[in-house]
């Protein structure tokens, strides 16, 4: 490579966003960050600007742009709900890394490809919600690169195969916190216990959507997408120990699998790095000590989000985008301590229950349904 790359990172001041910004700066030679963006987190993000020397930053808290000024007097700040999207096709990163949370991410998502940059996803909500039109917008072969570990797993196991030979995809899942345990024990799980994830650390939402499954359903719709198969021929299968990132079954009974240590700095540099591969600090797995790799069955019944979110994926249209915002809002609630467990299939359940579905044609279609199903969320609540 002659020069560094340039990349932006939206979402910096999260676990996606923070763990970019760590890869950046074990790699001067190699990356270049030139732009950030967050919601709220001033001091951070100002101290990331510092550190990194950026001078484009978006702040979607609109109400503290004036104390980031103030921080970084240098730099210049795009300010309110479309700031980060701005940023993605204003600045002059080759790479966007968008890893922004929730819905609020797909604005950046097509403003970034329709800008002929490319992309480095972690915000799965994106494909979730606009699936069909964000791959529609895709301009070169391999503009998306995922970030997420299991489709960075698949995306490597595909790679040099004809894309007719795939039989399946095996999507792994560790099964979350509360592994084994049957529905009625589940009803009144606290915030705190569904925090406890055993084996990734990462932000509050995507982690209680680890412990609901519903991560899963979101996946296998985000894999659909991304890699052109029916989801009818993605199985989740749940792995604990999660050394095995995901899996490609090809016609002729051969199966690729991706394996490697439970750290999500290796996906995220692979994202900035393919084709190459850089070095990394992790720690390598053992094989020889490893003991044994467990796969089994996902409980459909006491995890009710993942079947509702495959629901959804096969209803298709406009119906992931409206699941997709039921469960931000009664997430959000949940981890709020106003709504409990239980309440999140529920809630999920009814708003998808209450949606007439239809084909999207634009941006503002999705944005539309997605406004209408928190509100709905709200009431169900
Ligand atoms: P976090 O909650 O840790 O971080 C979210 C980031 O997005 C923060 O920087 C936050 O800013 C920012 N943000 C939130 N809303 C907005 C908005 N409306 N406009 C601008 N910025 C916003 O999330 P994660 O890093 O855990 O996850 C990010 C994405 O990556 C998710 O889609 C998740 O599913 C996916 N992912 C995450 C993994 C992980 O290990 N964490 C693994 C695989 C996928 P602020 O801090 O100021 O609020
Ligand atoms: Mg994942």
């Amino acid at each position: 490579m002659t020069h560094p790359l340039r990349i932006a990172v939206l979402g910096s001041t999260g676990s996606i966003g923070r763990q970019t910004l760590d890869v950046a700066a074990s790699h001067p030679e190699r990356v270049r960050v030139v732009a950030l963006a967050a919601h709220s987190n001033v001091p951070l993000l100002a101290q990331q600007a510092r550190t990194h020397h950026v001078t484009q930053i978006a702040l979607a808290d609109a109400s503290r742009a004036g104390s980031l000024a103030g921080l970084v007097p240098e730099a210049t700040i795009y300010s309110g709900d479309d700031a980060a999207a701005e940023l993605a096709a204003l600045t002059d990163a080759e790479v966007v890394v968008n890893a922004l949370v929730g819905a609020a991410g797909l604005r950046s998502t097509v403003t970034c490809l329709d800008a002929g940059k490319r992309l480095a996803l972690a915000n799965k909500e994106s494909l979730v919600t606009g699936g069909t039109l964000v791959m529609s917008r895709v301009r070169f072969a391999g503009q998306i690169i995922p970030v997420d570990s299991e489709h960075s797993a698949i995306f490597q196991c595909l790679s040099g195969e004809p894309h007719s030979a795939v039989r399946r995809i095996w999507l792994t899942a560790s099964g979350g916190p509360f592994r084994g345990r049957c529905r009625d024990d589940l009803a009144d799980v606290t915030a705190e216990e569904a925090l406890r994830h055993p084996r990734w650390t990462m932000g509050p939402k995507i982690t209680v959507d680890s412990a609901t499954l519903m991560n899963k359903g979101l996946e296998a719709i985000e894999a659909h997408h991304l890699f052109d198969v029916p989801l009818g021929r993605i199985k989740i299968v749940i792995h604990p120990q999660s050394c095995v990132h995901s899996m490609v079954e090809y016609v002729d009974g051969t199966v690729k699998a991706h394996l490697g240590p439970t750290d999500m700095r290796i996906p995220i540099q692979y994202a900035l790095s393919h084709p190459e591969r850089w070095t990394a600090p992790v720690e390598p797995v053992d094989f020889a000590t490893l003991g044994h790799l467990d796969f089994e069955e996902p409980d459909m019944d006491a995890f009710p989000c993942l079947a509702l979110a495959l629901e959804a994926g096969r209803i298709g249209g406009t119906m992931p985008a409206v699941m997709n915002a039921a469960n931000e809002v009664v997430v959000a609630a949940f981890l709020s301590g106003s709504a409990r467990f239980c309440d999140i299939p529920r809630v999920v359940e009814a708003v998808m229950e209450a949606h007439d579905p239809f084909e999207p044609s634009s941006l503002s279609d999705i944005e539309a349904v997605d406004h209408a199903a928190r509100e709905l969320a709200r009431h169900a609540l």
